[in-house]
């Protein structure tokens, strides 16, 4: 029984959307990959993947992404547990392309914020944490490496409580410490440990072996002793899970383990199922609610092109947020008012692709050939709906940039544009530099770098980049812009194509402090920045 409002709000109560956000290399692909195992997604680990080790290459699109073994692309997991549906949406590994996290968390319900023993909170950490806090997104935490020497336990939730002044409350809690994890106290049923058999590689689920509490005394001694006491002082301090401060984002739930062993990915499993939100009632801009059994309404956080070079196709990935999605169903385009077809409507795990006929809230849809289609859209049936727009960050980086060769300008143009809708980069231009000069605007530099590969990959249209000195972009308007070319002080004003925001670039800003003493009244106000 596909349609109705009654499959919405069924289906949408077991769905879980959520993102894994950490520094690189604290381990969020190897996890990842366990939670599919665990999840039955796949039956063994490494198996889907081609690349060496067990680093999945899901997401893996672009040549570059290969060779850096970042993943610049969201790519969306699907796998079901204990009658639940999950959907997990990947994010950037890399703080330069902090837009594209933004909007992949502007998708999701819940974050799972993976911490590697050994470093603690690490800048890119940080960063992420903040985007879940501005969004009110609920946390769930993950100590990952405890295989390997590290920081106390208990440090490490010091540091949570202090830097985020979030509540930290292990559901989990490690015997031994770090670099010798003896098992898992599921702080649940305390009176017991769990035990791990590894297995080489991390290819299959790790067997669990549930130890009483004598036994883990006799076998384990004062290894065991101490986390028995570390777990009296906690639940003392009042330590303990909270769902309701969980959700507000006050408290975050702890758990321990080792993703490359698999050991401690199940409870972590477990956790998303029975703490993670589901799909609820989303704002839409101007304050009105739209419920999760409302007609359809999806928001389109993440468009693609050229994903598969052999399909020279553009892709809008789609959160449904309300309502039921049927394939061949004709929605509005809320920012045109105009109807979108779907005819063309797929769901992604990884590279693969397959038609999907129905979709519910929480899921996450490719819409093909969405030629149309921009990041931030709203495409809705029955009653009107537009969701908030999504941030613009402040760029931080400026380069002009050229066609290498100018008999290939209207390539370079297409290129250029499409790069901009997608979201890559943000054009600037302006009347003194011409449509073939425009200035990309990078929150990280690496953004330069998808551009230039992307331009000659896929538009046949190789680039020149020349850096400019500017690193501060504020908003200003037309009479601001005027009063930058007559002052002195070297900026300059250019118009953003992708919402016509005039923006007054400087060096820095002293630059940008001595022009507003000069023009008191000219308009010069701060942009959303990556870690507002
Ligand atoms: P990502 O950059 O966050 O996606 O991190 P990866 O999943 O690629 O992991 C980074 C490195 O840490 C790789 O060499 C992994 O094998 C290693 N790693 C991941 N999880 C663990 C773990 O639980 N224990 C240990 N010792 N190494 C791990």
């Amino acid at each position: 029984m596909p349609g109705g409002r009654g499959a919405a709000a069924h289906e949408a109560a077991r769905r879980r959307t959520f993102a894994v956000i950490s520094h690189p290399d604290a381990g969020k692909s190897t996890l990842t990959e366990a939670l599919a195992l665990h999840a039955h997604a796949i039956t063994r680990a490494g198996a889907v993947h081609g690349k060496a080790g067990r680093r999945p290459v899901a997401s893996d699109w672009t040549e570059m992404e290969k060779e850096r073994g970042i993943s610049v692309t969201a790519a969306v997991l699907q796998f079901t547990h204990r009658g639940c549906v999950l959907n997990l949406l990947d994010t950037p590994g890399h703080a330069d392309f902090s837009e594209d996290t933004y909007r992949v968390l502007a998708a999701v319900d819940c974050a799972v914020m993976l911490i590697d023993a050994a470093k603690g909170l690490e800048e890119q950490t940080r960063k992420l944490f903040d985007v879940c806090r501005h969004r009110g997104i609920p946390v769930i935490t993950f100590v990952n490496k405890w295989d390997r020497p590290g920081r106390e336990a208990l440090q490490l939730l010091d540091e949570i409580e202090r830097e985020f002044r979030l509540r930290p409350t292990p559901v989990v809690w490690p015997v031994g410490d770090a670099g010798n994890l003896r098992g898992l106290i599921d702080v649940r049923t305390p009176g017991r440990m769990l035990r791990y058999a590894r297995t080489p590689g991390g290819a299959h689920e790790a067997s669990e072996e549930a130890v009483s509490a004598e036994r883990a005394a006799a076998e384990e001694g004062p290894v065991w002793d101490q986390a028995v006491e570390e777990l009296e002082l906690l639940r003392a301090a009042g330590a303990t899970h909270d769902q309701e401060a969980f959700l507000a984002g006050r408290s975050t739930p702890v758990f321990f383990g080792a993703a490359i062993s698999n050991i401690g990915v199940r409870l972590l499993l477990e956790a998303v199922v029975d703490l993670a939100p589901p799909p609820g009632p989303r704002e839409l801009a101007g304050g009105r609610i739209r419920p999760v059994d409302a007609p359809f309404a999806g928001l389109v956080f993440k468009v693609q092109a050229n994903m598969d070079p052999a399909h020279r196709d553009r892709i809008a990935f789609i959160r449904v947020c309300s309502g039921v999605f049927e394939r061949g169903m004709t929605l509005t385009r809320a920012a045109t008012g105009r109807p979108f077809a779907t005819k063309y409507a797929h769901s992604l795990f990884g590279q693969h692709r397959s038609t999907v006929d129905i979709a519910y809230p929480g899921d996450v849809v490719g819409l093909v050939n969405a030629h149309t289609l921009r990041v931030g859209d709203t495409l809705y049936t029955g009653q009107a709906a537009a969701f908030p727009p999504m941030p613009t960050l402040a760029p931080e980086h400026f380069a002009v940039a050229r066609p290498v060769d100018i008999t290939r300008t209207k390539q370079f143009r297409r290129g250029i544009a499409q790069l901009d809708e997608e979201g890559v980069i943000q054009v600037l231009v302006s009347e003194l530099r011409g449509e073939q000069a425009p200035v990309l605007a990078a929150v990280g530099p690496m953004q330069f770098e998808v551009v230039t590969a992307r331009m000659t990959g896929e538009f046949s249209a190789p680039i020149r980049l020349e850096p400019l000195p500017y690193h501060l972009a504020l908003a200003t308007d037309a009479a601001g812009a005027e009063a930058l070319t007559r002052s002195p002080i070297r900026g300059e004003a250019l118009t953003r194509v992708r919402d016509k925001a005039r923006l007054a670039l400087f060096r820095g800003r002293w630059q940008a402090d001595s022009f507003r003493r000069e023009f008191p009244d000219a308009r010069l106000d701060h942009l959303v920045a990556a870690h507002d």
